[in-house]
């Protein structure tokens, strides 16, 4: 479906259609609960959607090419979204979603300094012990 049409539906039939194509993930979504009340206190939004997909982005170039991502709306719930592959172990699955809360938790902080301070901090609090 060509994205002009996607982007003037109301967030309503977007949701549902996006729903459909991706398959909410309610095992991320557990994990996200666990993670935002141990290391977030639960502060990140609880109705924040979280989906596996099997590719994110068309750049080939592996430099460019993104393994999670998260979405911010100015109305509505965020949006996380997790590459998974047959060949993504689910450590590198939590890796990811650690680092797309670190941006949920800091919206404007890009890869900065201040992001770092964030994945620093989690990294201080044991989120990463078994995922490394
Ligand atoms: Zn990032």
């Amino acid at each position: 479906m060509p994205y002009f049409y996607f982007a003037r539906m109301r967030d309503s039939v977007r949701w549902a259609l996006w729903e459909f194509v991706m398959r909410a993930s309610s095992y991320l979504k557990g994990l996200y609960n666990i993670y935002n009340r141990r290391y977030f206190n639960g502060k990140l939004p609880e109705d924040t959607r979280l989906y596996f997909v099997p590719k994110i982005g068309k750049s080939k170039s592996a430099e460019k090419s993104n393994c999670a991502v998260t979405y911010i709306y100015a109305e509505g719930p965020p949006a996380i979204l997790i590459q998974k592959t047959k060949f993504k172990s689910m450590r590198y699955v939590v890796a990811d979603l650690l680092h797309e809360m670190s941006h949920l938790s800091k919206p404007r902080a890009d890869h900065g300094k201040v992001f770092q301070g964030e994945m620093k901090r989690l990294a201080d609090l044991g989120a990463f012990k078994e995922v490394w």
